[in-house]
């Protein structure tokens, strides 16, 4: 078997090559490489498939985070709490406007938030909560904004790894205050470079983010808040419309891979196949398994060897990275840690054919 990815860009592009070269050649003809017309055009076609009032285009995901954070008026020493496992880019943020990261343990089966946390870590000082929907899999909302509503605090979803995944019928995005989702070129809806865009469904907060996002003004020349320069480059933008009508059929194409392992998987006893929360869908931006009895790093190499890559998503916790010590210590956060020793992250995206998830499935299998 050759050539199998962990993600498959080129794949999926030669689908979509001939629109896609169309359009980056519409961009070149038009020149307006600066909120042109694909920019204005593609917002409001997300959000109007996002469900979601107002959709501002920015330059990436990590721009998305901090610009929410500094729309809601969080001020230095505020606290916004984050759970442990997962990318960096949510604590950077928050560290980077001078506020306080507070990290909490997440689930073992789903990854994300443990939600009987948050009573303990709640103090004077909390603001926010940032629900990472980690993997594909929207956080146990109705919990987090009960919390939320009887503290009054603001919610910001990180939706970088589950645009389209459904919460009680609503998308990701619009189950707090601001949602903000990436378009690396693997994320589910991904570009060809850095992207992102931010979510909300209040008008208000809407104003304070464009402003922001665009140099603090609202009248060109004329600065009312101090903000940054942040957005979303015409020929992404163009590159995403076309990505954009393909993302539903993204989507079913990685849920029916994850539904193939997962047959293929819960029957091994040294494995763990990743767990659901019945409130939300799964969009599957990785399949995570969790590789039992100090296994997994043997069965990574091994995968190797036999031509089939996989990722550990993620080697270690925020709390023990050298840039956030001093926050807590080993020990702290045990699920995480231990999801660190565990956690395999098998090729997923939108071209696997069942010839390949049959010969991953079965030289897992073969392993001892
Ligand atoms: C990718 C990602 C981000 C950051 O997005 P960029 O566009 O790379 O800045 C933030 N949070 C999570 C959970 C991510 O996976």
């Amino acid at each position: 078997m050759d050539n199998i990815q962990m993600v498959d860009l080129g794949g999926q592009l030669k689908h979509i090559r001939k629109e896609v070269d169309e359009a980056i050649a519409n961009v070149l003809n038009t020149t307006a490489f600066i909120k042109g017309e694909d920019f204005k055009e593609f917002t409001s076609e997300l959000a109007l498939w996002n469900n979601s009032k107002h959709t501002i285009g920015v330059a990436n995901g990590t721009d998305g985070l901090q610009i929410a954070m500094m729309a809601l008026g969080l001020k230095p020493g505020d606290e916004v709490i984050v759970p442990v496992f997962t990318y960096v880019a949510t604590a950077e943020v928050i560290a980077l406007l001078q506020l306080k990261p507070v990290f909490i343990d997440v689930e073992p089966d789903t990854f994300n938030i443990d939600v009987r946390q948050l009573e303990t870590v709640l103090t004077a000082k909390t603001k926010a909560i940032v629900p990472v929907h980690l993997f594909g899999q929207i956080s146990n909302m109705n919990s987090i904004n009960e919390f939320a509503i009887k503290n009054s605090l603001y919610i910001i979803e990180d939706v970088a790894q589950a645009i389209g995944a459904e919460y009680n019928g609503k998308k990701a995005g619009n189950l707090g205050h601001i949602g903000v989702t990436s378009f690396f070129p693997s994320k589910n809806l991904g570009c060809f470079g850095d992207g992102g865009a931010i979510f909300t469904n209040d008008d208000q907060l809407a104003e304070n983010i464009r402003m922001i996002a665009n140099h603090g003004q609202k009248v060109k020349y004329y600065h009312d808040v101090i903000g940054v320069n942040s957005r979303l480059d015409t020929l992404q933008a163009a590159i995403l419309r076309v990505k954009l009508k393909e993302l539903n059929n993204y989507i079913i194409s990685r849920q029916s891979a994850a539904q193939y392992y997962d047959q293929e998987l819960s029957e091994v006893d040294w494995i763990e196949t990743p767990g659901r929360f019945e409130d939300s869908t799964h969009v599957f931006h990785q399949y995570t398994i969790k590789v039992k009895n100090g296994k997994r790093d043997n069965l990574k190499e091994y995968l190797q060897n036999k031509g089939i890559p996989s990722m550990i998503y993620y080697p270690v916790p925020l709390h023990l990275q050298k840039a956030y010590s001093g926050l807590a210590v080993k020990g702290d956060f045990p699920v995480s840690e231990q999801l660190c020793d565990e956690v395999l992250s098998l090729p997923m995206h939108t071209e696997l054919d069942d010839h390949q998830l049959e010969y991953i499935c079965s030289t897992i299998k073969s392993f001892k």
